[in-house]
């Protein structure tokens, strides 16, 4: 099954908050507000290249706080989408918005318009994070509107932010803990950029926030990942997408920008995993990974093959596997005895 979704950017529509890192426009690429009759065209043009088969399409209100906007302008939105649902064009409608913005009455609109899957920005599950990044609610409200939601049939979709002002690799980790305690379907990981003309790059500017490297997200991401795949959490995206608009000759100032970065943090997760073998077990040479993998156990430029040989004075083989799932990893003493 191929999963489609067609995204319907609300810039900023709908919330009178500013969070410290956001920039709806650059991120959305869009200042235009969205009408019905948009929602349709999109719709529609988008439908005319997604290929046939066995396929699920949903509709996705991204970008702002959907169920901030007027009930009005929500009802002609979802309306103009749910047109699809009903004659079977789509499978369903998703949204994000804020943990703030839900109650019984929302959503009681949402499950009457065909909405599926609803994503929360918690950003942090640290009040003090949250205080300082201008989020404008406490954990405990996210808690609450983790609570109502569940008692609808939506799918639900939590989205957390490491490197926010005030966070550390430590509450990354506790928010990636509390989240879990939340159970949610799926997660969206993204690391904190500064973006042009928000409220962060003044504070980078003035050096009261300062940005985290590559290379601190990675080694964060490396202890938050594993957790949620432990607990059968998908982690269905790390990091913004790399546009034309955000990208280093544009609006981005400053953070932890690599067009890969989930795949370093994956890398490092393999390198720590081969390490414990060794350590173990130094006689093992040759270690099989899910054959999607290969790369990640190999690492980038082939640095986890020239790490391990520093540190233990040989070379090692990394060679694809059909049984293994995603993330598993098994050693062997030599290629014979790999199958
Ligand atoms: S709640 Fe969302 S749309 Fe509003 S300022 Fe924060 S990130 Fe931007």
């Amino acid at each position: 099954m191929r999963y489609y979704n067609i995204p319907i950017f609300v810039p900023h529509e709908g919330c009178p908050f500013q969070c410290v890192f956001c920039n709806q426009k650059r991120i959305t690429g869009s200042d235009t507000s969205v009408t019905p009759e948009i929602v349709t065209k999109t719709i529609e043009e988008y439908l005319s290249t997604i290929p046939c088969g066995n396929r699920r399409i949903e509709a996705a209100f991204f970008g702002g706080s959907f169920t901030g906007i007027s009930a009005e302008k929500q009802e002609s939105l979802l309306k103009a989408a749910y047109e699809f649902v009903k004659n079977g064009k789509i499978d369903g409608i998703r949204l994000s918005t804020r943990p703030d913005y839900i109650s019984e009455e929302i959503l009681d609109r949402l499950l009457q318009y065909g909405v599926t899957t609803v994503e929360l920005g918690v950003q942090s599950m640290d009040d003090a994070v949250l205080i300082a990044s201008g989020r404008g609610h406490t954990a405990e409200t996210v808690e609450n509107a983790v609570k109502l939601i569940k008692k609808y049939p939506f799918n639900l979709g939590l989205q957390m932010m490491i490197g926010l002002p005030e966070d550390t690799k430590e509450k990354s980790i506790k928010t990636a803990e509390k989240i879990i305690d939340l159970a949610p379907d799926f997660v969206r990981i993204y690391p904190t950029l500064v973006l042009k003309d928000t409220y962060l790059e003044k504070l980078y500017n003035t050096g009261e926030y300062e940005a985290w490297s590559v290379e601190k997200t990675v080694d964060t991401l490396k202890e938050i990942l594993p957790m949620f795949s432990k607990k059968c959490i998908e982690v269905i995206r790390v990091a913004l997408a790399v546009t034309e608009e955000i990208s280093p000759e544009n609006a981005l100032i400053a953070g932890p920008f690599h067009p890969a970065i989930r795949e370093l943090a994956e890398g490092e997760i393999y390198f720590d995993k081969i390490c414990g073998f060794l350590d173990k077990d130094s006689s093992k040479r040759v270690f099989s990974v899910n054959e999607c993998e290969i790369s990640k156990a190999v690492g980038n430029g082939k640095k986890n093959i020239k790490r391990i040989k520093e540190k233990y004075g040989f070379e090692i083989k990394i060679k694809p596997s059909k049984s293994l799932k995603k993330g598993e990893i098994t050693a062997w003493k030599d290629e014979q005895d790999c199958i």
